[in-house]
């Protein structure tokens, strides 16, 4: 499949590339190509100006600042599951990324396309709303999203067609507040590796034991990350043994009109839903300190 005719420019710079998408209303942004290059070729998505930010250095790199971490929107999965950064201050991310299809689609893909193009099937997005995370945008003005807001339905962000998604700011999970825990588990697609069902899970200690805070996101189930915050307010300030889990996902995880399609019913990817977000929650407890 060939995509159809468009023109193709190289930005050099933030300013340089929103100057282009003023100059060409309805372009699109070629970041890693590696999910508008095949929408292009299946002729689901005909932009007829691509205005290529691959090259835009201000875009790229992993920052640690004030106990908050800055993730430049050019990262790739290969370069967040190798981030040091990452390992100590939010492995949960480094954790999902290197979950991420194989090798060829983790060298090239990035955490903005991925964020921006807002599968749900992807990894990512739920573990930016599970650990509180903030998308930056830049268009005439900057402005900041929370990532539960950013995600307004299938394949549908809040990023306007004159912006560009330049990074994300996560909380440091291990910081001056404690060392939560945090896990990222999935049930794969076995040919793409997309998530069926995923769980994004961040659990934070008290002393004795007892659920400081959690948070548990879903990516796969439904048409944004579903948001379980129902489950987690039951959590708070019980003990974080198995049966709580279990008794509080069982009660309070219900995904209203879960995702159907041919590889997983609605009704199969609701119980792996539940599943999923209870072993994921066992895992960040067990990692919390
Ligand atoms: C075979 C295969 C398997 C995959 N498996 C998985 C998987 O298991 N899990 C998973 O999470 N993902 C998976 N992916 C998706 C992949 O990980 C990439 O994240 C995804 O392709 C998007 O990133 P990209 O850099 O390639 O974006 P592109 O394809 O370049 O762009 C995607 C969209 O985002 C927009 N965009 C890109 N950058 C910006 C920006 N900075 N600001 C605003 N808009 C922007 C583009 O205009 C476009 O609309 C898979 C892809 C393939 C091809």
């Amino acid at each position: 499949m060939f995509p159809a005719r468009f023109d193709y420019h190289r930005a050099t710079t933030v300013d340089d590339a929103l100057r282009l998408l003023g100059e060409h209303p309805g372009a699109k942004l070629l970041a890693g190509g590696h999910s508008l290059i095949p929408m292009m070729k299946l002729r689901l998505a005909m932009p007829e100006v691509l205005i290529d930010v691959g090259r835009v250095s201000e875009l790229k790199g992993i920052e640690r600042e004030e106990g908050k971490i800055y993730v430049g929107a050019l990262t790739t999965h290969a370069e967040l599951a190798a981030s040091e950064v990452l390992a100590a201050h939010c492995p949960i991310l480094a954790e999902a990324a290197s979950k991420i299809a194989d090798p060829a689609v983790r060298n090239k893909g990035t955490i903005g396309g991925n964020v921006a193009h807002a599968d749900p099937a992807s990894d990512l997005p739920a573990v930016l709303v599970a650990t509180g995370a903030v998308i930056h945008l830049k268009g005439r003005r900057q402005r900041q999203v929370k990532a539960a807001d950013f995600f307004t339905g299938l394949l549908a962000t809040d990023l306007g067609e004159d912006e560009i998604l330049t990074r994300i700011e996560i909380p440091d999970l291990h910081g001056r507040s404690g060392h939560a825990g945090s896990a990222y588990l999935k049930y794969e697609h076995p040919a793409s590796g997309y998530a069926i069902c995923g769980a994004a899970a961040v659990v934070k200690k008290n002393a004795d034991g007892t659920c400081a805070a959690a948070s548990l996101a879903l990516n796969g189930v439904s048409a944004t990350p579903f948001d379980a915050a129902r489950v987690c307010r039951e959590l708070i300030g019980a003990p974080l043994d198995d049966a709580v889990i279990r008794q509080a996902v069982n009660d309070h995880l219900h995904v209203g009109d879960p995702l159907s399609d041919v590889y997983a019913s609605g009704l199969y990817r609701a119980e792996l839903a539940k599943v999923y977000g209870r072993r994921a929650l066992r895992l960040a407890r067990d990692r919390a300190r």
